[in-house]
Order: structure tokens, then sequence, then C-alpha cells
């Protein structure tokens, strides 16, 4: 199967250091959901990753999120794509979680979910260092979108990562 992770915050949508915390906050960044949609439309199964600590915050909760996803798929099924699956970790960062990245938790639930042995072969296409580290960790292949929370310092010892300023030109790469 073609099998594509995807970070949310910062690569389908807006990030804020405010947290996205309701459905009208959720907007998306300009060509990210028909980037999603051609993806889909070249036979991508496509799986959201993402770090949601503003739950244990107590800024939104489980049934919020579930709207705000509900918002993120609407919108990508107006475009003709689709998000088979979205995996969030909910966990504050001292909580010693196993799935909060750059942990690589998630990534190893979803290789699990698919019945992907490896996931040599898999984008995961996020923002932010702790992305990278997360898709290193699971032996993905790490592609970083540049957004307004990319820890540029960081990046220098991670050598060669693919870099694009948004979704839409990794995913044009990718499908060349
Ligand atoms: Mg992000
Ligand atoms: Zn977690």
């Amino acid at each position: 199967m073609k099998l594509i992770i995807l970070d949310r915050d910062g690569v389908i949508n807006h990030d804020s250091f405010d947290y996205i915390k309701t459905p009208d906050e959720w907007l998306p960044i300009t060509g990210s959901l028909d980037a999603i949609a051609r993806l889909t439309q070249c036979g991508y199964t496509i799986a959201v990753a993402t770090n949601q600590s503003g739950i244990s915050r107590g800024l939104y909760d489980e049934a919020m999120l579930n709207r705000i996803h509900d918002k993120m798929r609407h919108l990508v099924a107006l475009e003709g794509g689709s998000i088979d699956s979205i995996w969030h970790c909910p966990h504050l960062p001292d909580f010693g979680c196993i799935c909060r990245k750059p942990s690589p938790g998630m990534l190893h639930s979803i290789a699990e979910h698919y019945s992907v042995n490896d996931l040599c072969d898999v984008n995961y296409i996020g923002d932010r260092v702790t992305d990278i580290q997360a898709a290193k960790r699971a032996r993905a292949k790490p592609i970083l979108i540049q957004s307004p929370m990319t820890d540029s310092d960081g990046l220098a010892e991670h050598g060669e990562v693919p870099c694009y300023r948004r979704l839409s030109d990794a995913v044009s790469v990718i499908l060349t």
C-alpha cells in the first residue's frame, strides 16, 4: 500500500501558540487540502499524527477535537480527498507517554494498524524538529515543512532532510 503520514498543525492548518481549540480556529493553509486530495487520487492512504496536549491542559476535550477533525475531514472531502485515520497524543510533555512526538509511538501504531512492517518507504511530513526525530526513530522518511514553529537551529544535527515551504510543494515532488 502507499501510505503517507502527516502532522496536522503547521502542515495542514495554521498552527497557533494559543492552540487550536475550536473548529473556527482550524484554518487550512493554502493548497493543503488540494494536496491531500491529489495524494488520495494517486492512491495514497493518509494518516494524521498530531500532538494535542491542549486536551491535558484543559483547553478543549476529546469531543471538541472530534468536531475540529470533522471540519478538517469535511473540507478535505470537498476537494475530493480523504484522511483515512487520525491519531493524537493528548498528554503533557512531562507525562512520559510513548505517543507524544518526538517519541515514535503514534507512527508505530499507524504501521501496526495498516500492517506495514517497515516504514522505510513511508514519508512523514511535519514542521518541527520533533517531527523529524519521531520519523527517524520510527525509521520513516522525514520531510520538513517550514512553518513559524520550525526551529531552524535545531535542524542542523539532522542533516539532509528534504524541506519545503508548504505541503502542496512537498506533494508535488512526491507525485512526480
Ligand atoms: Mg506541527
Ligand atoms: Zn501521549
